[in-house]
């Protein structure tokens, strides 16, 4: 029997386990304990969250005003990525559809029949009506009427993310033991190779049973410890560090977090409501620090609060995230930049699956541990070829560019590129992310035009749809002018009784 959850590490993914547990693991049966160090500190960024924090706070029972405001959150409708295509590309990526399905055909593909017959019609992603929230500045809860066009896309936050660590861990306080101090030993049985315990720089020892590492980029007990080795991606993702800067903000809020490319990685800016997050990811090999710097300040849009910090980093992950007693959660695990702010919710979904598949006794979990390892892999290789897309699709000039648009793909994401190329079909996924509508985004907004299509489409069936796409962008413009509130106003007084409902899938 597991008596005692040991939980190394208190960032975001520390509390977010820590949160959990205290929620389902019934106090008769086991203790928990985390440990952190004020000395080693936490990673202090992570601000751009994707929908499914929304189905995590329910699950805590946290009400989503009270989060709000404990976390200066802002909404979040999606990502604007400029200069990502070409030096002139601009394009959002939603959460949620563009357009609906005519006759059983993806509406993409009368958007593609319309383009290539040179109808002359507005970009993809003015389809959406998420988009066009996020570029008129303006928030509204999706509707939960599915006839209505506001049910087709959803939402997250910005979020303080240091504040949200906070927040739960005061949520979770009451039922976890909180071990302030640095590990210096871990103690593992000389047989087995199991976790027995830890040995604090005070000497103090902690048992347990069960160890989950959210220990950082340090991956003090998986990686360190057990000797999982680290498994690289840096090969198709060669951005290997970051400038991070928060600045003053009196800005108008942007339900949106911006990325715009540089020289060689891109830099994001992400609104909260006391101050706007600041980064440049950027490839060491391909630039420096100071010229990296040097775009940053250019992109800041407000005085700096302090001086920016520099994170070092690898794209990649440990081969399993779960070995003997030891499971890693968070940078502990593994990391893939923040380009499409996925590290939060791999967060999340690792602790639900080890909440699905929690042992009863760690001697004989064997079954466990594969299925744990293989639906977490399953879950980074699928972030790991979206985030690629987004480098190989480019026609940018710079060194940098050129790179990563010639760079050899994973067989996994030339596969999926290859048939959207030839028949404009997006590859589903079972399960991970992401799901169509974020792979045409991607593709449309950065160029991928394909020329065959659905062999249903005929020439008359795209002339006779031309009337209704050409007036779609205008009637979704329509009613987002007819919502009143500005993102700013709503973000300031979220309702006080909203929970948002389980099982969103992106
Ligand atoms: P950390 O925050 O590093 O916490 C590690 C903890 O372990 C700390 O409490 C530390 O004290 C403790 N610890 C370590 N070693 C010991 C020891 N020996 N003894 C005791 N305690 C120890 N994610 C998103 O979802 N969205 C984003 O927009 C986003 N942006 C990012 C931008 C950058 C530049 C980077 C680098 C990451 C970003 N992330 C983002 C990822 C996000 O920051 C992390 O996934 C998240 O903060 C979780 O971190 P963590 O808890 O795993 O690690």
């Amino acid at each position: 029997m597991i008596k005692k959850y040991v939980i190394l590490g208190g960032g975001t993914a520390g509390w977010m386990t820590a949160a959990a547990f205290a929620r389902f693991v019934s106090s008769e049966n086991a203790q928990i304990v985390l440990i952190e160090s004020d000395a080693i500190g936490t990673v202090g960024v992570g601000e751009a969250t994707i929908p499914h924090i929304r189905a995590f706070n329910d699950m805590l029972g946290i009400k989503e005003s009270h989060f709000m405001q404990s976390v200066n959150a802002t909404y979040k409708l999606g990502i604007r990525f400029t200069g990502w295509g070409n030096e002139t590309s601009d394009y959002y990526h939603p959460f949620g559809d563009h357009g609906f399905p005519i006759k059983g055909v993806g509406f993409h593909h009368y958007w593609l029949g319309a383009k290539n017959a040179g109808a002359g019609i507005a970009p993809f992603d003015s389809f959406s009506v998420g988009n066009v929230l996020a570029r008129e500045k303006k928030f509204s809860y999706p509707s939960a009427n599915p006839d209505d066009v506001l049910s087709t896309f959803s939402y997250a936050y910005h979020i303080d993310a240091t504040a949200y660590a906070k927040l739960l861990r005061t949520y979770a306080e009451d039922r976890v033991t909180r071990i302030e101090g640095q590990v210096v030993t871990v103690n593992k049985n000389t047989e087995t190779g199991f976790i027995e315990s830890l040995t604090l720089a005070s000497g103090q020892c902690v048992e347990g049973d069960l160890f989950i590492d959210c220990s950082g980029f340090r991956s003090r007990l998986l990686g360190q410890e057990l000797g999982v080795e680290f498994q690289s991606w840096k090969k198709w993702l060669p951005c290997d560090s970051a400038l991070a800067v928060p600045t003053e903000g009196n800005v108008v809020m942007q339900p949106y977090t911006h990325s715009t490319a540089k020289t060689a990685g891109w830099c994001w800016k992400i609104p909260l409501t006391h101050r706007i997050g600041n980064g440049h990811v950027f490839s060491s090999e391909f630039t420096n620090s100071e010229q990296a710097l040097r775009e940053l300040e250019a992109n800041l849009s407000g005085d700096m609060i302090r001086d920016p910090a520099l994170i070092k980093f690898e794209a990649g992950v440990r081969e399993k995230t779960w070995k003997n007693n030891c499971i890693a959660i968070g940078l502990a695990c593994g990391f893939l930049e923040p380009l499409e702010s996925t590290s939060i919710y791999l967060v999340e979904v690792a602790i639900l699956k080890l909440l699905e598949l929690l042992p009863r006794d760690c001697k004989n979990c064997a079954l466990e541990e594969d299925e744990f390892n293989r639906q977490m892999e399953n879950e980074y290789l699928k972030v790991r070829d979206f985030i690629i897309l987004h480098y190989a699709l480019n026609d940018r000039p710079e060194e940098f560019w050129r790179h990563c648009a010639n760079m050899t793909l994973p067989n996994s994401l030339q596969e999926k590129i290859d048939i959207f190329k030839t028949t404009a079909h997006v590859v589903e996924y079972d399960t991970g992310l992401f799901m169509p509508p974020s792979w045409l985004a991607v593709y449309l907004g950065q160029g991928l035009f394909p020329g065959n299509l659905d062999s249903r489409l005929t020439e008359s069936n795209i002339h006779e749809a031309i009337g209704l796409i050409r007036g779609m962008p205008a009637h979704l413009n329509q009613i987002v002018s007819q919502l009143g509130e500005s993102a700013t106003s709503v973000a300031a007084h979220p309702p006080a009784s909203r929970m948002s409902l389980y099982g969103i899938r992106r």
